[in-house]
């Protein structure tokens, strides 16, 4: 096994195709500022979030289409065209590029904290107790949970959204994705994406979720992303051949231990360039999800949808504060 996942592997390459929109140019729409977190938050007792709108405008040709189109019309001087011959239009409909309002929200640990947690863990960790009363303004406010494949289906067909969309992620695959997120979702509804981290949960590492659990949670609705093998690396500052090792292998193990899998991924830490978008997109992938803070999601760029990440030293106030504030910027 250990063999297996430290050899690259051939891999089949699935016949989801990226969109054909990695033509277009992807629209720059970003914010930069990370805000600190304030000393005493504004809270709203009640968030007032409206409807998503899906914005749609349709795009200039590229350079390549025109060009083609061009020469398509230009007639040879020494030649009557037959049938055959006859120019094609290749406008027949214009790609649509679509953007939404769909808020991402990014957990990783959900419960009890250790005895020795460091600053880190603690902000990766929301209380069970926290958990349950964010789920619950969600659930009272309207909000409908949207796995990222649906999410990415509306943005590249059009098709209207549920009222007040939202997703729910859980990056690295801890155990208590499935002690303590898993039943809490089911009690409210929802459903939620688990980002699993391939050789912990492979080497039955402690404190990682196992693959009878993951498959419990597949089984009863729940979506399943990679997040790459080992998350020892940035895969954007990484070379080419560590990329693939971490990714392929991930792949390999998903594709393996969950029948249908439609390919997700979280990149660790965010970090991508190129080479991990040409490599998703040659596996097949439909969507990934990145740590850019935002709420703003374009069927342009569905290899970088923007996520809030929600913070385990956070009181209620707080949430809603920050919950607010994502949902009310690009
Ligand atoms: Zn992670």
């Amino acid at each position: 096994m250990v063999a297996a996942l430290l050899g690259i592997v051939g891999f089949t390459q699935l016949n989801t195709p990226l969109n054909q929109l990695a033509l277009f140019a992807t629209p720059t729409v970003t914010f930069t500022p990370t805000p600190t977190q304030p000393n005493t938050p504004a809270p709203s007792a009640t968030a007032t979030l409206t409807a998503t709108a899906t914005q749609t405008h349709t795009p200039r040709p590229t350079q390549t289409a025109t060009a083609t189109h061009t020469a398509t019309r230009t007639p040879r001087a020494t030649k009557t065209p037959t049938a055959s011959e006859t120019p094609t239009e290749i406008f027949t409909a214009a790609p649509v590029l679509r953007d939404a309002r769909v808020p991402i929200l990014m957990y990783h640990h959900v419960g009890a904290l250790p005895p020795d947690a460091d600053a880190v863990r603690k902000s990766l960790t929301v209380s069970q107790e926290n958990f349950e009363a964010q789920m619950k303004f969600l659930a009272d406010q309207g909000f409908t949970t949207l796995t990222i494949a649906q999410l990415v289906h509306h943005l590249q067909s059009g098709e209207p959204f549920p009222p007040k969309p939202i997703v729910l992620t859980f990056d690295d695959g801890y155990d208590d994705s499935y002690t303590n997120v898993f039943p809490t979702l089911k009690d409210f509804g929802f459903v939620g994406t688990f980002f699993i981290i391939g050789a912990p949960t492979d080497y039955g590492s402690p404190g990682y979720l196992r693959w009878e659990q993951i498959s419990e949670m597949y089984e009863n609705g729940m979506e399943i992303g990679a997040h790459s093998l080992t998350h020892r690396y940035n895969l954007g500052a990484a070379r080419a051949s560590t990329q693939d090792v971490e990714i392929k292998n991930a792949h390999k193990l998903m594709v393996d231990h969950l029948p249908n899998w439609t390919p997700l991924f979280s990149y660790p830490s965010g970090s991508f360039n190129q080479h991990t978008l040409d490599l998703l997109q040659e596996l097949g992938y439909v969507a990934a999800v990145t740590t850019k803070q935002g709420t703003l999601q374009s069927n342009a760029a569905p290899y970088e949808l923007r996520r809030i990440r929600i913070r385990g030293e956070w009181n209620m106030a707080q949430f809603l504060y920050w919950f607010n504030y994502w949902n009310a910027r690009p």
